[in-house]
């Protein structure tokens, strides 16, 4: 090519990514000749607890970042349930798949960034690898079940005592709760309760949580995140398996090192019981930012009719609420309830609601502390890791996988991808 006297350096490269990884998968196959068979020092043992017995040589594509390789290792097979197993697959990670490590890691990422024919193009243009859509789907859905079982285990595996003394050496950790609809396909609507007038359901709540830590504040005392101590958990499922979840997580971040532990959440009654249930030593607080548009939807009800006294209030009454007085605003607001039946009842539902949580308000007392009031990180997370990947339009998902893509999400985001694919190894 060089020689043709045209010089044409995208031809060239394009060539040669080619024809490199052409020559690596040969070494590759020449790396695996070995590996797959030849004597073994232990035996191989059944699920059911039987001596396997070698059943000589069967052959196996697999599909490697650097092109297909064949590959050949022994297989063996339960005299007594007919079980048949591959070590040298096992050994390997291809245990039930033809793709390789490397590969799959690839086709998750892909599969977990964007649509799945977005992460086929990107497949294709950035890493040479020929993959269908489908295919990107399956890959990236089963690594997102299989780090969901991962995390399972080692939710489970955190040990139930931390030593005899634990050190609280966490001065604060964080623990934000919060909810996002995911569109999902009419099939996995049925009895679902829907937010649209006519009742019908277009989506169903994914539950995220996030848990952070913080040790500083600013020089205007301002709490900081501590940097990259943000990790999140989600599913869509009931609110007492995710209580489980978020708790599981919480500890494994070490929750009984601890020495202050503050909820944030939006004040749905969800949260709030989840919280009391799993962490009642916590300090609760809701959203400031919830808290206000409640404030002004109480305005609206009470003074709609008037849209300067609206104004005027909503400015004195979020000073009170930013000054944690919320009862005063309770006080205030039930001397000016409306006449009319419906509006009534809507304002009082908006009392009850101030009334009720008033102690989650005191943002006074909260700021004084240096803690946060707002729930920002665990929102920004509903965008980042669900919203993104699965509210694109036109999009509709089964539960099954929506759970798989947002534990694959969780786990990126939460910045323990190596942490995943390191445990495999192992
Ligand atoms: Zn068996």
């Amino acid at each position: 090519m060089a020689k043709s006297g045209k010089a044409d350096l995208e031809a060239w490269e394009t060539a040669l990514r080619v024809a490199v990884p052409a020559c690596g998968a040969k070494i590759l196959a020449g790396m695996l000749a070995e590996q797959g068979t030849g004597r073994r020092e232990e035996e191989v043992v059944c699920r059911c607890g039987q001596r396997m017995e070698s059943q000589g040589i069967r052959g196996k594509g697999l599909r490697t970042i650097l092109g297909p390789v064949a590959y050949e290792r022994s297989m063996f097979k339960c005299p007594a349930c007919r079980e048949t197993r591959y070590p040298g697959d096992e050994a390997l990670d291809v245990a039930g798949t033809t793709r390789s490590p490397g590969l799959r890691r690839m086709m998750a990422r892909a599969g977990s960034q964007s649509t799945f024919k977005d992460g086929r193009d990107d497949l294709r243009i950035y890493a040479g690898l020929e993959v269908s859509a489908k295919d990107v789907e399956r890959v990236a859905e089963r690594i997102g079940q299989e780090m969901e079982a991962w995390s399972q285990e080692e939710r489970r595996r955190t040990p139930a005592e931390e030593g005899p003394e634990p050190e609280n050496d966490i001065p604060m950790m964080y623990i934000g709760y919060d909810g996002t609809g995911v569109p999902m396909r009419p099939e996995e609507l049925v009895g679902v309760k829907g937010k649209q007038p006519d009742g019908v359901a277009k989506t169903r709540e994914a539950k995220l949580g996030c848990v952070f830590t913080q040790t500083a504040i600013d020089e205007k005392g301002y709490p900081i995140r501590d940097p990259v101590s943000t990790t999140f958990v989600g599913a869509i499922e009931t609110a007492e398996a995710f209580g489980w979840r978020i708790y599981g997580e919480a500890r494994r971040r070490g929750l009984l090192r601890a020495q202050r532990i503050v909820i944030l959440g939006d004040g749905a009654e969800w949260v709030k019981n989840l919280a009391e249930l799993h962490f009642p030593q916590a300090v609760s607080i809701i959203d400031l930012y919830h808290v206000r548009e409640h404030v002004s939807g109480l305005c609206r009800i009470l003074f709609g009719s008037n849209e300067k006294k609206m104004e005027r209030r909503r400015q004195r009454w979020w000073e009170l609420l930013d000054a944690g007085r919320v009862e005063t605003i309770v006080f205030q607001a039930r001397r000016h309830l409306p006449e009319d039946p419906d509006l009534k009842k809507a304002a009082e539902a908006e009392i009850r609601y101030l009334d009720k949580n008033k102690e989650r308000m005191r943002y006074t007392e909260f700021r004084a502390q240096g803690l946060f009031i707002g729930s920002g990180v665990v929102e920004a997370g509903c965008k980042t890791v669900i919203g993104q990947r699965l509210k694109q339009s036109g999009m509709e998902w089964t539960v099954r996988e929506a759970n798989a893509i947002i534990a694959l999400r969780c786990v990126m985001k939460s910045n323990r991808l190596e942490d995943y694919w390191e445990s495999r190894v192992a």
